[in-house]
């Protein structure tokens, strides 16, 4: 087997180069069979010696993070078969495979996550994980007080009881024909804000997804999208 200096290893693996992978060994985030090794000529087995660098094993897929403000009308799905615009469109073309995470409804928009990592995808998703999301609605009608406690304290569906809720009215129009409504929620029922409101009589004209935990869409328009810092992973886990 070829033996090989450990920088050509790290940058050969297409994660970075040969310079920043000198410097990530000398800054101690490089293992070999799971030792910290720090001298810039250890020369590794390919194939045979299993070089990490913070921890993720080099041969692995390098996982990716996106955030994307989605648009409206835009599926939020990897392929279409009837050939509609969907999510991954919206993404830098690159190597690896992301999907998303969870769903936004066609005519949602707003901040949706994509990844390749699905043990991330998966902790995202799961209830226990209780990941607060805020969204925009624009509804018919002016909701009453009493209609809004409904939704904070929970309210049956036919899949069950949603959780509290957090709801803020924003504005109404003068004629009180729609408002603007901000809930929080941390469940992911399939289309939980609409079938929310729809319980209490105020059918959603317009829903967008704002926030996901700390996440907001500073800075981006519809069909933007920029890849999480290491950090951000890192407090969403
Ligand atoms: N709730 C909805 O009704 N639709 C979405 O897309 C997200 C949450």
């Amino acid at each position: 087997k070829q033996m090989e200096r450990l920088q050509k290893v790290i940058a050969g693996a297409g994660i970075t180069s040969r310079r920043k992978a000198e410097k990530l060994i000398e800054e101690g985030r490089v293992t070999v069979n799971g030792d910290v090794v720090t001298e810039l000529g250890t020369k590794v087995t390919v194939g045979n010696d299993v070089v990490e660098v913070d921890g993720v094993p080099l041969d692995k897929e390098q996982p990716v993070y996106f955030l994307l403000y989605k648009p409206k009308s835009i599926i939020s799905a990897v392929s279409d078969d009837k050939g509609r615009k969907v999510v991954n469109d919206f993404l830098p073309d690159i190597e690896q495979r992301i999907f998303p995470v969870g769903r936004l409804d066609y005519e949602t928009s707003g901040l949706l996550l994509l990844t390749n990592d699905g043990d991330f995808a998966h902790l995202m998703m799961h209830p226990r994980n209780k990941i607060v999301k805020t969204y925009i609605a624009k509804v018919e009608g002016r909701p009453s007080k009493e209609n809004l406690k409904k939704l904070e304290r929970g309210i049956y569906l036919e899949d069950g009881k949603t959780a509290p809720a957090k709801v803020n009215v924003k504005s109404s129009n003068k004629s009180g024909n729609s408002s603007i409504i901000e809930i929080s929620i941390h469940e992911g029922k399939n289309q939980q804000v609409r079938r929310m409101f729809e319980h209490i009589g105020h059918k959603v004209i317009k829903l967008k997804r704002e926030s996901y935990a700390f996440l907001t869409l500073q800075g981006l328009e519809p069909g933007d999208s920029r890849e999480l810092k290491p950090i951000e992973v890192k407090k969403l886990r």
